[in-house]
């Protein structure tokens, strides 16, 4: 039978050509064939040239999500058990190999999967799945990770937004296996975590920042530390026991959190960390009041831009919490700061640490510009793949 072929509208097709996944209802002319919500569909431009094989869902704005641009290739199981073993491939390829710790194995457009996403946790996986295209294939794909990784357990997460997005019914919680009853633990650079992969944020840990804790660290010797935003006490531990900062105070909103950064740093045998809920614009305004000092303080915030249209909001939000950190920072001393909203571009960000030099008559150096760990690669030809700031930056 013939896949169903979806037109594009005149002037569209360029992004497709040049492998940009996602196709968005705005640009499609017609359906030819009709298509159930997860059936393979071929991409079509107006000047009736094949550009890319793809997964139709009418719920969503997305409504072609592209995983193959050869036409002789069709989606079937060996197409998608050669992508997550390629996807698999990468990670072992970069070291990240060690039974304890963790990875991201599978990374949605970045590794040609739009909509799957799978860390590894020792020997359990969590999954998650972001597009129907990947929900009606589930099965499938998860025997396709059971069969190459061997899981204890694999635990399925899915944001609430996504599922009503892409009209995907949420199926939560252990689907295979069995998880041990309390925290799983994981090794990070030598350090132990215990992580919560079923009501955990994201899948349980902030993977993607792995190296940046690491280099971020190595900045810190002696130095009082204020980790704000320090969920489950990444950078705080890490600045404590790989850096030899000399103290740490680490914020975090969420008690859930605070609960875990402390059972972390106890796991870690650490003593000099302090570890508070509370809200970080009131923390740094009350420091900045008390006229407390740091020598380092680590930004890493939630996202602030959910959508294009927020990023003006976000970057005031940004401007000001950089601002009162830098207010805080002995001269000489330490910023990291971090974005993890795509929407705001690396341009942006560099402009805000400029105009918050300027507001605040401070000389500010970036000393390293970093990104996601490499398990989080960047797609070339999706560049929505690329999320993650993390400058390292000292403050005179
Ligand atoms: N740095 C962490 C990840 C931070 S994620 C790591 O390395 O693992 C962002 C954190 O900000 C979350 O834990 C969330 O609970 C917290 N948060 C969100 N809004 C906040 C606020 N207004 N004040 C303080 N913490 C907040």
């Amino acid at each position: 039978m013939l896949a169903a072929r979806v037109h594009l509208k005149p002037r569209k097709a360029l992004p497709f050509f040049g492998r940009h996944p996602w196709v968005l209802d705005s640009a499609v002319a017609r359906v030819e064939g009709q298509p159930d919500d997860g059936d393979e569909i071929d991409l079509i431009s107006d000047r009736d040239e094949w550009i890319a094989r793809g997964i139709y869902n009418s719920h969503s704005r997305i409504c072609v999500r592209l995983y193959s641009w050869s036409a002789d290739e069709s989606l079937d199981a060996a197409f998608w058990r050669k992508r997550i073993e390629r996807a698999v491939a990468h990670r072992a390829a970069l070291g990240y190999q060690d039974p304890e710790g963790a990875t991201r194995l599978v990374f949605s457009e970045a590794d040609g999967i739009s909509g799957l996403v799978v860390d590894r946790y020792g020997p359990y996986l969590v999954v998650q799945c972001t597009a129907l295209a990947i929900a009606r294939r589930l099965d499938e794909l998860l025997a396709v990770c059971h069969d190459l990784l061997a899981p204890q357990a694999i635990v399925l997460r899915t944001e609430k937004g996504v599922a009503r997005r892409e009209g995907i019914e949420p199926r939560e919680g252990v689907i295979t296996g069995e998880l041990p009853s309390g925290p799983v633990f994981i090794t990070e650079h030598g350090l132990r975590y215990g992580i919560d992969l079923v009501e955990g944020q994201k899948t349980g840990w902030y993977l993607d920042h792995r190296e940046n804790r690491r280099a971020a660290a190595g900045y810190l010797r002696d130095l009082r530390v204020l980790d704000l935003f320090s969920y489950s006490g990444g950078f705080a531990i890490a600045a404590l026991a790989l850096g030899g900062a000399r103290e740490v105070l680490a914020v975090d909103a969420s008690q859930r959190a605070v609960a875990l950064a402390r059972a972390n740093a106890e796991l870690n045998g650490l003593a000099r960390i302090r570890i508070e809920a509370a809200e970080a614009f009131e923390t740094l305004d009350r420091a900045v009041e008390a006229g407390e000092r740091f020598g380092a303080v680590v930004l890493d915030p939630p996202k602030f831009a959910q959508r294009r249209e927020a990023v003006p909001e976000a970057l005031r939000a940004y401007f000001q919490l950089n601002r009162r950190a830098v207010e805080l920072i002995e001269p000489g001393g330490v910023l990291v700061t971090c974005s993890c909203s795509g929407h705001v571009s690396r341009e942006d960000f560099q402009s805000l640490l400029a105009r918050v030099a300027q507001r605040t008559g401070r000389d500010v150096q970036i000393l390293e510009q970093r990104g996601a760990a490499p398990d989080h690669p960047i797609s070339a030809t999706c560049l929505d793949s690329e999320y993650l700031k993390c400058f390292i930056c000292r403050v005179w």
